[in-house]
């Protein structure tokens, strides 16, 4: 999306979309695929909406600027589009100002602004984590029922394991800014493979041995920050010599499951 700001880069890597690598991209290409062919949730709607424009006019602004409708046909999309994303009384809220919605309807103003183009590609950055269980739930599903009626993908970054087993057909386990693990989600949940996917699962059991099993004792954690070797070294009840010195591969665990460790659970010993 290019939202790096300055003075951070991005240093290496490419993001590719049909082809098209984003990172190469100059501001005006990139402000024309952003919105149409991709587009982002945020998790503090209030705090990229302006607060000086009616929710309408932000909503019908994307349509304006990136389908070359008149006003008047992008205010009607925008209206169709807060009619599609649930909320009550629309010609009434389509005036409003951010601050008059709740928190839940103002998450699905940013849902409305995010899916106005039918983009291709959507990242969900911890968009619902600010709600309450309710509102989550039925923002999720209507995420998901728009998402899947007009064919488009998403990235939903968590750190909601929960929502991730209900929402996702495919998860990535990301520790020290690396993914160590990424499989479908039923391949997942039914056989973690790293230690650390094993820990936060663990998390949840009620059963005290379990968690105890897999999680170090907090005293034998070192805070020493592990820059050679696996990063997760220090954590890890698996650590061995190799650990220390060998920084692990993404490696095939089994069919479209691979992970990011010397010893994985249920692997080779
Ligand atoms: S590579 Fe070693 S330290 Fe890292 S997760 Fe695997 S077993 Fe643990």
């Amino acid at each position: 999306m290019g939202m790096v700001p300055a003075p951070g880069i991005v240093e290496s890597g490419r993001i590719i979309l049909d082809e098209l690598d984003l990172s190469t991209l100059d501001d005006k290409v990139l402000r024309a695929v952003r919105g149409k062919e991709l587009s982002m949730m945020v998790p503090n709607p209030r705090s990229e909406l302006s607060p000086l424009l009616t929710v309408g006019k932000q909503i019908s602004n994307v349509a304006y600027q990136h389908l070359g409708l008149t006003r008047k046909e992008a205010d009607a999309k925008a209206l169709a589009m807060l009619k599609a994303v649930q909320i009550p009384d629309v010609e009434r809220r389509f005036n409003a100002y951010p601050h008059e919605l709740s928190g839940g309807m103002a998450q699905r103003v940013i849902i409305a602004i995010a899916l106005m183009c039918s983009p291709r590609f959507i990242i969900s950055d911890d968009a619902t984590s600010g709600l309450d269980v309710t509102v989550q739930a039925q923002v999720l599903d209507l995420m998901n029922t728009l998402v899947r009626d007009r064919g488009a993908s998403m990235l939903f970054v968590t750190r909601d394991i929960g929502v991730t087993a209900h929402f996702c057909n495919r998860l990535a386990v990301m520790y020290g800014g690396e993914i160590v693990e990424i499989a479908d989600t039923n391949s997942f949940f039914a056989r973690p493979a790293h230690p650390y996917s094993v820990m936060l699962l663990s998390a949840f059991s009620h059963n005290p041995t379990l968690r105890a099993k897999w999680t170090k004792n907090p005293e034998e954690v070192s805070a020493q920050v592990a820059v050679e070797g696996c990063p997760f070294r220090h954590r890890c009840v698996r650590a061995r010599e190799k650990c220390e010195v060998e920084h692990p591969g993404l490696t095939k665990f089994r069919e479209r499951h691979e992970v990011r460790c010397h010893y994985p659970v249920g692997g080779r010993a």
